[in-house]
C-alpha cells in the first residue's frame, strides 16, 4: 500500500453488527479505509438476516443502508399498536410480530454487488492489510469493530494472518486525552460501514489538527500550578491526586475554550 510521507500507514474501520451475536454470522457489513482512500466495503452473505427483525435500533438505523426487501407481513399492521400498549407482553409479542416478516437479499439493489461470503471477505481483507510496515488501525467506539473483524477469522489469532492488526486506537480515548468533547458532524450516510470508516478518517484528521495547536492538558495543569500555587511546592514534589486534580481542572479548561499555545513574548 501506499504510505503516506513516510508514517505509519493508517487504516481507519467501521463495522455494522447484530449485537447479541459475536460470532461471524453477526457481522452485517465492514468498511476500511486509509491515508490515501483506498476503500474496501463488503456485506457479509452469511449474516443472519432473519435474527435481525426484533432489534429495532438494526431495522430502523442500519438495514436502510443494506440491500436487502423486509416483507411485512399480515399480521403487522394489527400489532403496531399493541406493541406499544402491551410492554410487559414485548419479548413474547417481538417473537410473534417477526412471525408476520421475512427477509431476503434484494438482488436488483446496486450494493448487493459488495454482498459476498465472509470466508471472501476475511481473503480480501488479508490482502488489503498485507503491508511492509504494519498500519495502524483507527475506529471510533472501535472495541466492537476490531472483534467483529476478528470474527472473519473465529476469533482465533493463531488462524488470523499476521498482517490483520490486534490493537487498535479508539478515536474517542484521543479526543478525551485532548479534552476535545465535539467532534465534526459526520457529512457522509451514518451507519453504512464505509461512509463511517471515512468518517473516521475525518475525524482522525481533525483531531491530529487540534493537537498541533491545542495545549496539551498536562502543560495546562502545570500552567495553572505555577500561576496558582494553592498547593504550595514545585511541580514534581505534588501528590498524584494533586496533579490529578490540576489536570482536572485543566481537561475542563480545555473542554470550554479555545486555549491554544503562544510563545512567551521577550
Ligand atoms: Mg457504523
Amino acid at each position: 500500500m501506499t504510505e503516506a510521507c513516510g508514517t505509519t500507514p493508517r487504516i481507519f474501520l467501521d463495522t455494522e453488527f447484530d449485537p447479541r451475536d459475536m460470532s461471524v454470522s453477526g457481522l452485517l457489513s465492514i468498511g476500511v479505509t486509509d491515508d490515501v482512500g483506498r476503500d474496501y466495503y463488503a456485506i457479509n452473505a452469511d449474516a443472519n438476516l432473519e435474527s435481525l427483525l426484533d432489534h429495532t435500533f438494526v431495522v430502523e438505523h442500519v438495514l436502510p443502508h443494506l440491500p436487502v426487501i423486509v416483507n411485512r407481513g399480515a399480521t403487522d399492521a394489527s400489532t403496531t399498536g399493541a406493541r406499544g400498549l402491551l410492554r410487559r407482553w414485548g419479548r413474547r409479542l417481538r417473537r410473534w410480530w417477526r412471525r408476520g416478516r421475512t427477509i431476503e437479499w434484494d438482488t436488483s439493489h446496486p450494493h448487493y454487488r459488495y454482498v459476498r461470503p465472509a470466508e471472501q471477505i476475511a481473503a480480501d481483507l488479508e490482502q488489503y492489510f498485507h503491508a511492509p510496515t504494519a498500519p495502524e488501525l483507527i475506529a471510533y467506539f472501535g472495541a466492537q469493530d476490531i472483534c467483529r473483524l476478528h470474527s472473519l477469522w473465529g476469533s482465533n489469532w493463531a488462524e488470523m494472518p499476521a498482517g490483520v492488526p490486534r490493537k487498535f486506537t479508539d478515536l474517542r480515548v484521543l479526543a478525551d486525552q485532548l479534552g476535545i468533547s465535539e467532534l465534526p458532524e459526520q457529512q457522509g450516510t451514518a451507519h453504512r460501514a464505509l461512509d463511517d470508516a471515512r468518517y473516521n478518517r475525518e475525524a482522525h484528521d481533525y483531531l491530529l489538527r487540534q493537537k498541533a495547536q491545542l495545549v496539551p492538558a498536562d502543560d495546562l495543569a502545570r500552567q495553572l500550578h505555577q500561576h496558582l500555587p494553592v498547593i504550595s511546592g514545585a511541580w514534581e514534589s505534588l501528590t498524584c491526586q494533586q496533579r490529578s486534580d490540576y489536570r482536572v481542572a485543566a481537561r475542563k479548561l480545555l473542554a470550554q475554550y479555545d486555549i491554544r499555545a503562544r510563545r512567551e513574548e521577550v
